[in-house]
């Protein structure tokens, strides 16, 4: 059973804490290990990603903390070339966000700029919206 080492946990700092539950949860029935790439982006990094074209936007939900980067973790190394290690991530969040109806939405789902590491509060709640509400009640 895999858990996030203390690094993942500090990049999750000012996160959203629904998507912390969920990848708390999602990491306990991974049968592969994986790690927090990215949680909260500074508006400098943001500017950089995309002189680089490694994102389309300003408006990044990682800005808000509204979006975290899961990518495999193998030989202690991140590693983006392990298609079935993204596929059991997506499997295991996709199954916790169904247990517990969490409106998270998956970058691998988007149809333009698929983006597999990456995982948001849905879309359908602007940033700074109380979306517990609508759900919880
Ligand atoms: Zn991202």
């Amino acid at each position: 059973v895999y858990k996030l080492g203390k690094r993942s946990l500090r990049r999750l700092v000012g996160v959203d804490p629904i998507l912390v539950f969920c990848v708390i949860e999602a990491i306990k029935i991974s049968k592969y290990d994986f790690g927090v790439f990215e949680g909260l982006r500074t508006v400098a990094r943001q500017r950089k990603l995309l002189r680089e074209g490694r994102t389309t936007t300003m408006h990044s939900r990682h800005l808000t903390g509204n979006a975290i980067d899961i990518v495999p973790y193998k030989n202690g190394k991140f590693n983006w070339e392990l298609p079935h290690y993204f596929n059991e991530i997506e499997s295991c969040m996709k199954l916790v966000i169904k247990n517990h109806n969490l409106p998270i939405e998956w970058g691998g789902d988007w149809k333009s700029f698929i983006d597999k590491p990456h995982w948001q509060i849905s879309r359908k709640f602007k940033d700074g919206y109380d979306y517990r509400k609508d759900i919880y009640g």
